[in-house]
């Protein structure tokens, strides 16, 4: 159903125009896991804006969308490397009405931390690291700016789970991507995340997880640009005292995983 879109940004790649690719860097915790006494949800399951997508788009509704219109005549701002890092549940209460469910939504918490405070954590840390590279850099509340555009936008969370022995992270791309890039940079993130702080992979990522509500821009005007590369990140369980070693006591192994990932996939893909 995306065809028409990819063929059209394809044939923007054979031109000299750069097609800029924006990603959203998300890094949130959310998992689902089973144990020998049934099924226990993990936070990020049942988190306000994480929904769940039912329907695909019609191609039909792809073409009518005011943010895809001129698409086929858009070109990479020019400028440096953008990134966004958005920290999950900071600010909530600053939430506009169309995301009025999001402003009571504090997120987990754990050894001491709310979520929020180990997310902007880790964001700053990120954003560090990049600026170093010469990146511009934008830390992010809940409410994005609307129709937000970066190279690329990831969005930071950590989970929780009554049981305290559920652990590891977890990396997922938007449910709907007309980047074509998504779930390319989804995987280098999941690498360099994985390689640098050792935390467990935790497979459960779920439909809900993949349709975060900052990148659903056919809902929401506070969302991403189309082209804006997005991933969302769960960096670990704030519930479990074995993430909590990295994620809260020793966050710049999470902010390296994610600014290397970013590197990896500016330099790769993008072509400016
Ligand atoms: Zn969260």
């Amino acid at each position: 159903m995306h065809h028409h879109i990819k063929r059209n940004l394809a044939l923007h790649r054979t031109v000299p125009v750069t097609v800029g690719v924006g990603l959203i860097v998300i890094i949130s915790a959310v998992a689902i896991r089973y144990t020998g006494y049934g099924q226990q949800v993990s936070y990020s399951e049942s988190e306000a804006g994480f929904e769940t997508m039912t329907e695909e788009p019609k191609d039909q509704d792809l073409a009518v969308h005011p943010r895809l219109r001129d698409l086929d005549h858009w070109s990479r701002p020019p400028g440096p490397i953008r990134v966004g890092l958005q920290v999950g549940h900071w600010q909530a209460i600053d939430a506009p009405d169309e995301l009025e469910n999001l402003r009571t939504r504090t997120g987990t918490s754990g050894g001491g931390k709310n979520e929020w405070e180990v997310n902007l954590d880790i964001a700053e840390k990120t954003r560090a690291l990049l600026q170093e590279r010469g990146m511009t850099v934008d830390i992010l509340p809940v409410t994005i700016p609307e129709n937000y555009w970066a190279d690329v936008f990831i969005a930071i969370h950590a989970d929780g789970n009554v049981n305290t022995g559920v652990n590891g992270f977890k990396v997922a791309s938007p449910w709907r991507d007309v980047t074509g890039e998504a779930e390319e940079f989804s995987q280098i993130l999941e690498e360099h995340y994985a390689v640098s702080t050792d935390l467990d992979l935790d497979p459960n990522i779920s439909r809900a997880m993949r349709g975060y509500y900052a990148f659903n821009w056919r809902r929401y005007d506070h969302s991403i640009h189309p082209m804006t590369v997005a991933a969302i990140i769960e960096t670990g369980f704030l519930t479990s005292a074995h993430d909590r070693r990295v994620i809260v006591d020793d966050s710049e192994r999470s902010a390296r995983g994610i600014a290397e990932a970013v590197l990896e996939y500016t330099q790769t893909i993008i072509k400016i």
